[in-house]
């Protein structure tokens, strides 16, 4: 029977997942996002979120949110090419490009989408994309899916980008690829697992030699670095040079959407073949407004105390964790890993750790590579000195009692 041979498929794959300790579960919270949150009627301090300066549950970002709800209701209609862009969505962009100092932007529902969409118009059958090894899945996806040639270069490793880089140049172009060949460079800025930079003025330069072109995903920098907070590609002196700056609405920004920055020609022409924009409703007002009060929010003076109160809880956790410093804004992240290896080991620890009311989620396959599971800890400006004492001192525990090594 068709069902039931669906089912046994179903189940055996799962088992084997679980095999290898890579099951995932959902788990339900009771109550909103924050530091301290309701897991099954047991208190819990969250060290897992993106939401690094605690804006995901601010009372003025909430407050733009019911406000925009009273006047837009809760749906968009359709897309913005059929139904037109609310308010919250045309202010959400003019906010977000004078923010990322660049002509304009536009927005997605999803980062997810925001890749998807911009690599699949920009390049095809014929084209190069070569991306960090460690770029986030979105990107990888986006580069499978636009049909163009892959090619991976080390994590982090301008050398190696440039060894690619001068192979394609020796090929030839195709004789079936009618335009000129196109190469795409991607990478993150600051890398969603490990938390460290990529090394963005060698890899502009590196890039503009070889005349190829540049997309940077700030999702896990934007909000937190360069004057303003306005991610890494300011704070290293590259606006202007960085042909698609990318990023997501969802983690510092604390709402969910994704963007993308660069000149009116880059907007316009996504607006055009952009398949993940062409093809959505356009996202809830509710998200736009939330999304513009805490950009508004990021640029104000209270964004940079903010962002001190972040690199501060960052430091005290890394001191107590016996790690190096780190500098607020060169190097410093507010992601810490947690080193394990094994798939099942990282789950066991993490269990224990939320049997003791810490909730610090085990990253493994396919988020890292086999073998590199890790805790993944993330500290965010909503945190409290003594919950970050908390944590010190549980991981300590934990390391007594089960050898536990941290890095980098
Ligand atoms: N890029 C990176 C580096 C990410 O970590 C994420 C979120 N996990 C995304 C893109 C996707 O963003 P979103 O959650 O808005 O889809």
């Amino acid at each position: 029977m068709v069902t039931s041979n669906f089912s046994q498929e179903l189940e055996a794959r799962l088992e084997a997942w679980q095999g290898q300790g890579l099951r995932r579960e959902l788990r339900g919270l009771d109550g909103g996002q924050a530091p301290h949150i309701q897991m099954n009627g047991a208190r819990v301090l969250n060290f897992s979120s993106n939401d690094y300066l605690g804006l995901a549950n601010d009372a003025a970002v909430s407050q733009a949110a019911r406000q925009a709800l009273d006047r837009f209701g809760v749906g968009a209609g359709a897309s913005r090419l059929i139904c037109g862009s609310l308010p919250p969505h045309q202010e959400l962009e003019k906010v977000l490009a004078a923010y990322k100092g660049t002509e304009a932007a536009l927005t997605f529902p999803a980062g997810y989408m925001a890749a998807l969409g911009t690599v699949t118009a920009l390049m095809g059958r014929g084209d190069f994309i070569v991306i960090d090894k460690l770029a986030h899945a979105c990107l990888v996806d986006a580069a499978r899916l636009a049909g163009a040639r892959l090619r991976v270069f080390p994590h982090n490793d301008p050398e190696g980008l440039r060894r690619i880089l001068r192979w394609i140049d020796r090929r030839e172009p195709e004789s079936m690829v009618a335009r000129p060949r196109r190469v795409l460079v991607v990478t993150e800025s600051v890398f969603s697992m490990d938390g460290d930079f990529a090394p963005l003025r060698e890899l502009v330069e590196i890039k503009d030699r070889h005349g190829a072109w540049l997309m940077v995903d700030e999702a896990h920098a934007t909000g937190l670095y360069g004057s303003n907070g306005r991610g890494l590609v300011e704070a290293s002196g590259l606006e202007g040079r960085v042909e698609i700056q990318m990023g997501t609405l969802s983690k510092a920004v604390g709402a969910a959407g994704g963007y993308i920055a660069g000149s009116r020609l880059l907007v316009d022409y996504l607006v055009n073949r952009a398949r993940t924009f062409i093809f959505t409703t356009a996202p809830m007002p509710v998200m736009a407004a939330a999304a513009t009060a805490a950009l508004r929010f990021i640029q104000s003076p209270a964004g940079e105390q903010r962002r001190n109160a972040l690199w501060q809880r960052v430091a005290e956790a890394r001191s107590g964790l016996g790690l190096e410093p780190g500098k607020a804004g060169s190097g410093l992240s507010a992601i810490i890993p947690l080193a394990v290896g094994d798939e099942t080991a990282a789950m066991r620890q993490s269990a224990w750790l939320r049997s003791q009311g810490f909730l610090i989620p085990a990253v493994r396959y396919p988020a890292v590579a086999r073998g590199r599971a890790r805790l993944r800890l993330t500290v965010s400006a909503a945190h409290s000195a003594q919950d970050v004492e908390r944590l010190v001192a549980v991981l300590s525990r934990m390391s007594e009692e089960q050898q536990v090594g941290a890095g980098p």
